[in-house]
């Protein structure tokens, strides 16, 4: 560097040397306004089942040990509270993955069909429960051979099947479908005929922790890391995801995948078999 001899340029090197680092202080401005709000919202997340937990474990030693029935109820919805809190844990680890870009996919050949099918069976009960079919809307069902992660995507049908399932109605249908798209694609479409979302929200349901019902008493509850984590997924695959909804009337959620190029004479000749 040349030696600065004037007050001047001294100035301005000075000027541009705080701007410089302005920037770089900005930045990290964002990064620990990002964190702190990441770790406020896990924190969050984790006290209410934390408090629910603690509530029924105190009210047993307290006395309600004593009585049989209630004794039953209060730790099956301590049990409950606990689950809750491992989905919680888990979908952390996995938006931290997701975020910090260490997904590691592994691409494979599958039939999406039977992916459906099996995420359909896991679901089952959960979806009986508030007596809401699960459907598939096609005129066969026939292997349709794609080219993705075989686990992410089951997690992506599953977060988008008990989300359909949890803002469903009562008695209401969830229907999915999966159709070729333009070249080597397909979408996938997952309808439902539930709470739908509100316009003003539908560009945010995919930020972590974001939910439209942000009321403690709400029933359904969830991490609110499902939808981040569906579009991380597909995003990661190169692929999109849109949704489009309608409060009351319901909500479509739907992505693309690539189908497989050469499907593997192994796997048709075993499909053709079952
Ligand atoms: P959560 O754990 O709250 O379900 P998600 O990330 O899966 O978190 O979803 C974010 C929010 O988007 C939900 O809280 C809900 O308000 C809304 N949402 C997601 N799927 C549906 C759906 N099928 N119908 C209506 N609202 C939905």
């Amino acid at each position: 560097n040349p030696v600065i001899t004037d007050m001047a340029t001294l100035t301005r090197e000075i000027e541009k040397f705080a701007e410089d680092k302005k920037i770089e202080i900005d930045t990290l401005k964002i990064r620990e306004e990002y964190r702190k709000d990441f770790l406020g919202n896990i924190s969050h997340e984790l006290k209410t089942p934390l408090f629910t937990v603690q509530g029924y474990i105190l009210t047993l030693l307290d006395g309600a040990m004593d009585d049989k029935n209630v004794r039953k109820k209060y730790l099956q919805r301590a049990a409950k509270g606990v689950e809750r809190l491992i989905y919680i844990v888990k979908d952390l680890d996995m938006i931290t993955k997701l975020e910090i870009g260490d997904l590691n996919l592994k691409l494979e050949d599958f039939d999406i069909i039977e992916l459906i099918q099996n995420v359909f069976d896991l679901l089952e009960m959960k979806a009986a429960k508030k007596e809401i079919a699960l459907t598939f809307d096609m005129d066969y069902k026939e292997p349709i051979m794609v080219h993705a992660d075989r686990e992410k995507i089951q997690q992506v049908v599953s977060n988008l099947l008990v989300n359909s399932i949890k803002y469903g109605q009562y008695n209401g249908t969830t229907e999915i479908s999966v159709e070729n798209l333009i070249k080597n694609k397909v979408i996938v479409r997952i309808t439902d005929n539930g709470e739908g979302i509100p316009q003003e929200h539908i560009s945010r349901i995919f930020e972590r922790f974001y939910r439209v019902d942000k009321s403690g008493s709400r029933k359904e509850g969830g991490s609110g890391l499902g939808l981040s984590i569906v579009k991380h997924i597909i995003e990661a695959h190169g692929e999109k995801i849109y949704v489009e909804s309608v409060p009351d009337v319901g909500s479509e959620f739907s992505f693309t995948l690539e189908k497989t190029t050469n499907e593997p004479t192994q796997s048709s000749s075993e499909s053709e078999l079952l």
